[in-house]
């Protein structure tokens, strides 16, 4: 079946040596499938799985710690946990979604190829691999070099609990990215930036390999006024703690821009974290010095300083930046057109709430847009008119942990999506299977025409 060697000698950094080889059979699909139900759901239970994770969940927070210093109850609930959910997900439904329908047949993709980012760096590997496996297909995961400890780490581990005939971790940055891109893969599955996403769109031609494309772009957020002070007092805190209590503003679905009243927001921020921000465990560092420089010069720029109404202060040694909330900075700065990927916050006042709708259609589409209101007509209004991966209401972030949901952006913000069984779904190509009989042909079927 499917396989991936790496060369004895095989370097694992940058300038990587390494052989692929992806041979498959035309019965294999089922017969490999089989091999993942013994090994993931039958002979190992589902008790003995999640045993496993918990095996090496200390060494987990530990890496996610000097990696991104992520709080270990952060990290359970947005990498672990998720993660053990999703499995047993899986494991409890992956029999069913390969069943084959009468005339379909969902067919492994094969050798796939899953890049992921830094800033889940074990979830945006794991959640795509469980997605893989079930579908039956074999996987080459390179995570991201930003995030090492969490990288080498998964490199150790997962030959330690998996066939790596089949399943391949390869550590690199950009040069080994680019050679692997260089290989014919069953499927690219992406997570990071627009800006890769585009040269990844480009290799995949090469081959014409389908690409799944996890990118990320401006959330915004809309805050709807009417609203009871004790539901704004909650909406407040649900986007203050979306915003720095998960990865400090360093994730593609946090809030990049809302419209909502600045001081409930301090004092959630003040409630939530404490008065000494920078001393707070709970509050994630920058994942490195170029991102603690781009969101300086970002914050540098005169007109983007004067807008800033709250936080602001910054320690390079620490990689810390204060949560920050600007107040309607100019609109041609780069932060209003750029994601921001970082603790700050932008505030856009309009004249009204339905301008929002406006505001958010002149952007390019986004991966999620909040909505807090009870006002139905306008949920309606902004379902119907605007364009996005999603839409929650009265919350954030929330539908990323849900498996009845399918993940995923449009246009900018990505192509194609996963979660569940829509993991299953990405890695599957839905073999449409045709039956005939020798019998009843109808007679307008061959030439000659002229005879009818
Ligand atoms: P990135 O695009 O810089 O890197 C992602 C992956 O691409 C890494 O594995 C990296 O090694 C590889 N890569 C980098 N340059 C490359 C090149 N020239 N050729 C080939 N591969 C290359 O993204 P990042 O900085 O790791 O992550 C941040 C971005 O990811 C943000 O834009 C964020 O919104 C997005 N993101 C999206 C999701 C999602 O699920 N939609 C989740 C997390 C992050």
């Amino acid at each position: 079946h499917a396989a991936v060697m790496a060369e004895d000698n095989a370097e694992d950094s940058d300038g990587a040596n390494f052989k692929l080889q992806n041979e498959r059979t035309s019965s294999e699909p089922l017969k490999q499938r089989l091999e993942y139900e013994v090994r993931l759901g039958k002979k190992q239970n589902h008790g003995t799985i999640v045993g496993t994770a918990r095996e090496q969940e200390d060494q987990i927070f530990a890496v996610l710690y000097e990696d991104l210093g992520k709080h270990r109850v952060e990290s359970y609930r947005d990498e672990v946990g998720i993660l053990l959910k999703s499995l047993k997900n899986s494991l409890t439904h992956f029999e069913k979604w390969m069943t084959p329908k009468k005339v379909m047949l969902p067919e492994p993709l094969g050798l796939v190829l899953i890049f992921s980012a830094w800033n889940f760096p074990l979830a945006l590997s794991l959640e795509p691999l469980i997605g893989a496996i079930s579908a039956g297909c074999t996987a080459v995961i390179k995570p991201s070099e930003h995030a090492p400890a969490t990288s080498s780490f998964l490199a150790r581990a997962i030959p330690r609990y998996m066939d790596t005939k089949a399943i391949k971790v390869i550590e690199g940055g950009v040069s080994v990215a680019e050679q692997l891109l260089q290989e014919k893969w069953g499927k690219i599955f992406f997570t990071g930036s627009r800006q890769v996403g585009r040269i990844i769109m480009s290799a995949a031609t090469k081959h014409l390999t389908p690409v799944t494309l996890e990118l990320g772009g401006k959330c915004p957020a809309v805050f709807d006024s009417r609203l009871s002070s004790l539901d704004r007092k909650m909406a407040a805190k649900r986007i203050s703690v979306a915003k720095w209590g998960c990865c400090n503003g360093q994730a593609c679905l946090d809030v990049d821009y809302l419209l909502v009243e600045i001081d409930l927001l301090k004092q959630s921020i003040r409630r939530t974290y404490g008065e000494n921000l920078a001393e707070s465990e709970s509050i994630a560092k920058i994942v490195n010095k170029h991102h603690f420089k781009r969101l300086r010069s970002l914050l540098e720029d005169p007109g983007v300083s004067a807008s800033v109404v709250h936080g602001g202060s910054i320690d390079e040694e620490k990689l810390f930046i204060e949560p920050t909330i600007l107040l309607d900075p100019p609109v041609s700065s780069e932060l209003m057109t750029e994601e921001i990927f970082g603790p700050l916050l932008l505030i856009v006042t309009l004249k009204n709430i339905e301008d929002s709708i406006a505001f958010i259609n002149s952007r390019p589409k986004p991966l999620a847009i909040y909505v807090f209101t009870k006002d139905d007509r306008l949920k309606r209004r902004v379902v119907s008119e605007t364009s996005s991966g999603s839409v929650t209401f009265n919350d954030v972030q929330l539908h990323y942990f849900s498996d009845e949901l399918p993940f995923g952006g449009v246009g900018e913000s990505g192509i194609g999506s996963y979660h569940g069984k829509f993991s299953f779904d990405t890695f599957s190509h839905e073999k449409a299977v045709l039956r005939r009989h020798f019998f009843m042909e109808p007679p307008a079927r061959y030439p000659p025409w002229n005879d009818f």
